[in-house]
């Protein structure tokens, strides 16, 4: 199939890569060099606009940082609506916002295009081995086309429900990503604070029933080794959490838990920057409690 990829970004990138590997790829990235970089290694075509990326394309993909990210590449004499045409499908990988993606999905229906909603989870590791997991909001109709898409980069791909579904599982999934990650910095640099080595809580916890993906794989891996690679920018998990506390607020939840990690990881993110990993809050609740969780 002719496939279009927008935004070779951290995870955009890998997941073009299985896509390459099946389908005829165009890519496009707002800046030219990567999408040239990508194309020096992998068969695509690179196209110059949003617009001739979408021209002839069956199914086009976009993975950028935000829901509104993705309207503005809609517009505009080189954007994707003047490429577009009736019966192609849109995939929007963004971990977006629930009402934006309800939004984009009619107005395209409009036209005559199909739209879902497809965040993804599992990190960049997932999107290089290909094991991600795909949260698809839309009809079963839209999800039974694009499933065979999304399996090239998914492992896990379910359809959560109508548009907007897949965000809003998304963005819950980020915030208790984030809330256990405060809890557990704070947590451990308490018992390191107290004398005991950081590797052996760790060990314990995750002989233990506070475990989780980040004590059993993000903190041995990036924390106590001192590597804090950035594979996920803070900025992107600050606005995850944001959705899903407003998700919460929507459906009556009152949620104060989500509320305070929205509000700390906000401060992180303000202390950081915008170029900061996720997993860079951790430095600041050592810096606090005048500790290092190292190994
Ligand atoms: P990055 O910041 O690494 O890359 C963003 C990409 O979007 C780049 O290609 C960038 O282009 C492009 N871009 C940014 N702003 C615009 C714009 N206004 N118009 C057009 N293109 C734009 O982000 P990630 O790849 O990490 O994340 C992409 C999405 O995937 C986000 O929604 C994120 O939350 C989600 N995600 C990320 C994961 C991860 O581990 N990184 C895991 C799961 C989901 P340029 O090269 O010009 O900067």
């Amino acid at each position: 199939m002719r496939v279009a990829f927008l935004g070779l970004g951290a995870i955009g990138t890998p997941m073009a890569v299985h896509v390459a590997k099946a389908h005829q790829l165009t890519v496009w990235n707002r800046t030219r060099a990567r999408a040239d970089a990508f194309a020096a290694g992998h068969p695509c075509t690179v196209a110059g606009t949003p617009r001739e990326a979408a021209l002839g394309a069956e199914v086009v993909i976009t993975c950028l940082p935000t829901s509104a990210d993705v309207e503005g590449l809609l517009e505009g004499p080189d954007g994707l609506l003047a490429g577009l045409s009736r019966g192609t499908l849109f995939l929007d990988c963004t971990s977006g916002e629930p009402e934006a993606s309800r939004r984009i999905g009619g107005r395209l229906a409009a036209l005559g295009i199909v739209f879902a909603d497809a965040p993804v989870s599992g990190g960049t590791n997932g999107a290089e081995a290909g094991t991600l997991t795909v949260m698809v909001g839309g009809t079963e109709e839209t999800f039974r086309r694009a499933r065979p898409i999304l399996e090239c980069f998914g492992r896990r791909v379910e359809l959560m429900g109508p548009l907007g579904a897949g965000d809003a599982m998304k963005a819950v999934n980020n915030a208790l990503l984030a809330a256990n990650l405060l809890a557990v910095g704070e947590g451990l640099a308490a018992l390191v604070k107290n004398g005991i080595p950081a590797a052996k809580a760790v060990e314990v916890l995750n002989a233990s029933s506070g475990r989780s993906f980040v004590s059993e794989v993000l903190v041995p891996e990036r924390v106590l080794t001192r590597l804090f690679p950035l594979t996920f920018r803070l900025a992107l998990l600050d606005k995850d959490v944001r959705i899903a506390a407003g998700f919460l607020e929507q459906q009556g939840v009152s949620g104060p838990m989500l509320h305070l990690t929205s509000a700390l990881l906000a401060q992180a993110r303000a202390s950081l920057g915008e170029q900061a990993d996720y997993l860079e809050p951790v430095r600041l609740i050592e810096q606090e409690a005048g500790v290092e969780l190292r190994a």
